[in-house]
């Protein structure tokens, strides 16, 4: 890969830059981007919203969508040329990671006519905000054992369940779920996908309190909520395929988020830092520990080119995409102990109004557990690496084929 700007890729740059420098303030290099919280969500939501509309109106939402979805119609390189430089302005949170990046393209997969039309310029927009319905108290690692049902009545489907960890349902508008519709078939074949408005009667959002006191994700409640059919994604039973665009997805947009960032941040804090009456950047273990995340920090940011380069050459990213993640979420949570030690007894001050910018670290380290979880667990991921990478022998798997309905849940009698 050509690690330089094209003319074309510079030229584009400078517009990007030019429209950003005269619509946003440029980010202070050593502040972190505030995650969305508890107390801000209200202004935060708004203010996302007047961004992103803003962005549409002048052309820079969703570059890589067709133009006739509200897109730019551009390449991957562009989209990440945007995201480089939006990153160092101060800009609200991006709560559309998973409508434009996982489920926009979903709905343009396997959406009919009507519902691309109906949804996906509207998505662009900003002005509706959209959640992933997907997991269950049972079923994360092992979603194809979820048991949120859905049953055919009349045009309708009549939805009965719980999903839990759903990022940002207690703010969203529109959500897409999965559910069980055929309880015989096995597991990956009897489910079936919709969109649902999440302000339809039966549907209950319970924020979950977070260890930072911020409350980003949800336990949602569904019952006897009544879906149209027109709303289906898919055909009848083909949820799990669908399901598989949704989660492809989700890999390029977390394999795309920038691992690996923070080095500068922290090299700052040890530059400011004080260990044994001189600079803890001179101290012999800080260097050591320091070098530790450049190297690792620098393999991640290859490992992300690499996954690029597959991308802008047409390929799907492989299983290898997964590394990304295995190392770059531990390597945060590692960071951001890190920087609480330097910090000293500082390093327990989470309130922004007292420990200023430094707090994110903080924040960075109680949230670091959760980026580990989500789309795939550190384990979940290692399994990937182990057989589709090394080509070590799969996992046993006694449900294959099994009628989902026969699959054992609780203790067996003898
Ligand atoms: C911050 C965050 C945001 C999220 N947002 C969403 C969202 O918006 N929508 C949504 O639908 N879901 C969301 N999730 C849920 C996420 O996808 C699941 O938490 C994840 O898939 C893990 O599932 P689980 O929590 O059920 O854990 P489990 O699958 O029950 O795993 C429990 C433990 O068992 C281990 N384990 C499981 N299977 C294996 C195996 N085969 N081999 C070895 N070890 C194994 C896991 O690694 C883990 O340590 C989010 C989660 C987090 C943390």
């Amino acid at each position: 890969m050509n690690f330089e700007d094209t003319p074309e890729e510079a030229e584009f740059r400078s517009r990007v830059r030019a429209w950003l420098g005269a619509n946003a303030k440029p980010r202070d290099a050593n502040s972190a981007s505030n995650p969305l919280g508890e107390r801000e969500t209200d202004e935060m939501i708004a203010d996302a919203k007047a961004w992103q509309s803003k962005k549409f109106d002048e052309g820079w939402a969703c570059l890589t969508w067709p133009k006739e979805f509200g897109g730019q119609g551009l390449g991957r390189m562009e989209s990440v040329i945007w995201g480089q430089e939006e990153g160092k302005f101060d800009v609200p949170p991006n709560v559309y990671q998973i409508g434009h990046g996982m489920l926009g393209p979903t709905i343009m997969a396997h959406g009919t006519q009507e519902q691309k039309d109906k949804y996906v310029r509207q998505m662009a927009r900003g002005q509706e905000i959209w959640c992933q319905l997907f997991s269950e108290p049972a079923a994360g690692s092992d979603l194809a054992g979820l048991r949120t049902t859905a049953v055919r009545d009349g045009d309708d489907w009549v939805i009965n369940g719980q999903k839990i960890w759903s990022t940002g349902a207690h703010y969203c508008d529109w959500g897409m779920i999965v559910t069980r519709t055929d309880p015989d078939a096995p597991k990956h074949k009897g489910l079936t996908y919709f969109i649902i408005d999440m302000r339809s009667e039966g549907v209950e959002a319970r924020p979950i309190k977070q260890i930072s006191g911020a409350a980003g994700f949800n336990e949602v409640f569904f019952t006897d909520v009544r879906v149209p059919d027109s709303n289906r994604l898919g055909e009848v039973g083909t949820g799990w395929m669908v399901a598989l665009t949704t989660l492809m997805n989700e890999r390029v947009a977390i394999g795309s988020g920038g691992a690996g960032g923070g080095f500068h941040r922290l090299l700052d804090l040890a530059k400011r830092s004080r260990r044994n009456g001189k600079s803890a950047l001179e101290d012999s273990a800080v260097r050591q520990q320091l070098a530790d995340f450049y190297v690792t920090s620098k393999g991640l940011q290859y490992t992300g080119y690499r996954t690029l380069s597959a991308i802008l050459r047409g390929d799907t990213p492989g299983p290898e995409g997964a590394i990304g993640k295995a190392v770059g979420a531990p390597m945060m949570q590692q960071m951001a102990s890190f920087a609480q030690d330097l910090q000293g007894t500082a390093g327990a001050l989470l309130d922004k109004d007292v420990a200023g910018d430094d707090s994110t670290w903080q924040e960075l380290y109680l949230g670091a557990p959760g980026m580990r979880i989500a789309g795939g667990t550190d384990e979940v991921l290692r399994n990937i690496i182990a057989e589709r990478v090394l080509g070590l022998p799969a996992e046993i798997r006694v449900d294959k084929g099994k009628p989902f309905r026969e699959i054992p849940t609780g203790p067996q009698k003898d």
